[in-house]
């Protein structure tokens, strides 16, 4: 490690963790239980899950089973972009139309104000800020995609996107070589822990039991079993994203990808003063291998991306710790993104996965004959999906238990979706590594040929992954 990232905290789950506390564990569960519905998984799709089936249903016995504690997955490690990004939408215009599709995103632009207002509503201080998300290009490669993705945004009736020039973005924030972005509305910062302890907290006052330090090792219809107990319900629900694979069963159905972040020290008042940023986007590129950002509650700047994608055989992560070769590529791209930083220290680094389908497409689902359930793979947009899955399950059951009709989120198109498995090992490891290399090498080759059209190898590597 360099001296400027010597001395980093290196996972322990998150920086949130470690600047909110890590949370007293709740008490597993003690033998067999029945319940109308289990919910596999303390992240946001499950603790938004059983948020709302109980306000819809308050008689429902709702029983959450968390293999650590809530939050310890992607939930309580995300960059804290709350947006309307939406993995597999274009794949579903399609094959359902372009007209399902926009009903997708206008749920997915309704879904960033439903997460604030519940957090308002139910008394959870998220740090939230509604600055937007600001996505800029840095190269004329990068250029020549950011105005494509927003003419593309805007045919899905994204009609208050802002396109601005070199200097309108550096009047927003003024990040080295950027040559133009793209801004909506529809995003908000959040300190990603923050959440996920207040939703649990709320769970819990509205009469749902949550057992933490409880894995479930298998699924079976109306079972969800753990070495401490069965419990049997009419719905158990699958929300468990990133570490799906660790369910007997379910090794190939959605990959476990990682992603990795840092956070700097505090940054000065003549620090922010060079760098502007005073609307607290939500900050993003528009490089392959893509990088995402956000100024703090407290003023540091977090930042992810890169990192080593994919373990051999799905295997998940260690409580967070990243490689060091990882923390110091993420200094040098915010060093890249903001020179006048190269002093910065970064004080925590981490990692964490997300759940990446082989048509890298999110979905919903409710088996009606088994009762099974299950929503996720969300790639990379998860913090705003997770509640629009959530809906979409608490309407699917309340549906099918006869508490309920049909929806506008029933008929969504990422509904009942289906997908075929990954490859078995090693082609999976293979696979994924050399499409990461790809791109990164695409991003290279951008950067030094001065190219104004995307790279070859990436649109190789977008039909090999699929998307
Ligand atoms: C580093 C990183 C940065 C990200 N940044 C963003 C971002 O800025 N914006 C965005 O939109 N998305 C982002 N994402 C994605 C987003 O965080 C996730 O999509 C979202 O949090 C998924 O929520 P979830 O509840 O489905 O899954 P998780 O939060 O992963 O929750 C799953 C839970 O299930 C538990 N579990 C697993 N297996 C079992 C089992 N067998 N038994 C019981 N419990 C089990 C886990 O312990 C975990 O708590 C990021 C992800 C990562 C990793």
């Amino acid at each position: 490690m360099s001296s400027m990232t010597s001395g980093v905290v290196n996972g322990g789950v998150s920086f949130w963790f470690a600047d909110d506390g890590l949370p007293a564990v709740r008490a597993p569960l003690e033998g067999d239980a029945v319940a109308d519905v289990a919910i596999v998984g303390g992240g946001y799709t499950g603790l938004w899950t059983a948020y709302y089936l109980k306000k819809a249903i308050p008689f429902l016995r709702i029983i959450v089973l968390e293999r650590k504690f809530c939050g310890y997955g992607a939930s309580g490690r995300n960059g804290g972009w709350l947006y309307n990004g939406i993995a597999g939408r274009d794949r579903y215009a399609r094959l359902h139309g372009h007209e399902a599709a926009v009903r997708l995103q206008r749920a997915m632009n309704a879904t960033v104000d439903e997460v604030i207002r519940v957090a308002e509503a139910e008394g959870i201080d998220a740090g939230i800020h509604r600055g937007g998300v600001l996505e800029v290009a840095r190269t004329p490669a990068q250029l020549a995609r950011l105005k494509a993705f927003h003419e593309h945004e805007l045919s899905f009736g994204e009609k208050d996107r802002e396109l601005y020039g070199a200097r309108e973005t550096a009047e927003r924030v003024r990040v080295a070589d950027a040559v133009g972005s793209s801004w909506t509305p529809h995003g908000a910062r959040l300190h990603p822990v923050r959440l996920v302890k207040g939703l649990a907290a709320a769970v819990e006052a509205l009469g749902v039991t949550i057992h933490e330090s409880t894995p479930v090792t298998e699924i079976r219809d109306k079972h969800a079993v753990t070495p401490y107990g069965t419990v049997r319900a009419s719905y158990v629900l699958r929300c468990t994203e990133g570490f799906t694979a660790g369910l007997k069963g379910q090794r190939r159905t959605w990959l476990p990808m990682n992603s990795s972040m840092v956070v700097t020290e505090p940054l000065s008042e003549e620090q922010w003063e060079t760098i502007g940023w005073a609307g607290r986007e939500t900050l993003g590129d528009m490089a392959h291998a893509y990088m995402y950002a956000q100024r703090t509650p407290d003023g540091r700047i977090a930042l992810g991306g890169r990192g080593v994608p994919y373990r051999f055989g799905s295997r998940t992560d260690n409580d967070g710790t990243t490689q060091a070769a990882t923390v110091e590529a993420l200094r040098a791209l915010l060093v890249g993104f903001f020179p006048s930083l190269a002093g910065v220290r970064i004080e925590h680094a981490w990692s964490g996965v997300l759940g990446v389908p082989r048509d890298w497409c999110a979905s919903v689902t409710l088996d009606r004959s088994s009762g099974l359930g299950w929503a996720g793979g969300y790639v990379g947009s998860g913090v705003a999906t997770a509640n629009l899955a959530a809906r979409t399950l608490c309407d699917l059951v309340a549906m099918d238990s006869g508490q309920g009709g049909r929806t506008e989120l029933t008929d969504l198109p990422w509904v009942g979706h289906k997908v075929r498995r990954w490859e078995p090992e090693p082609l999976r490891w293979l696979g994924v590594r050399g499409l990461y290399a790809a791109y990164r090498a695409a991003d290279r080759r951008e950067q030094s040929t001065y190219a104004t059209g995307s790279s070859r190898l990436a649109r190789v590597a977008d039909k090999v992954a699929g998307r």
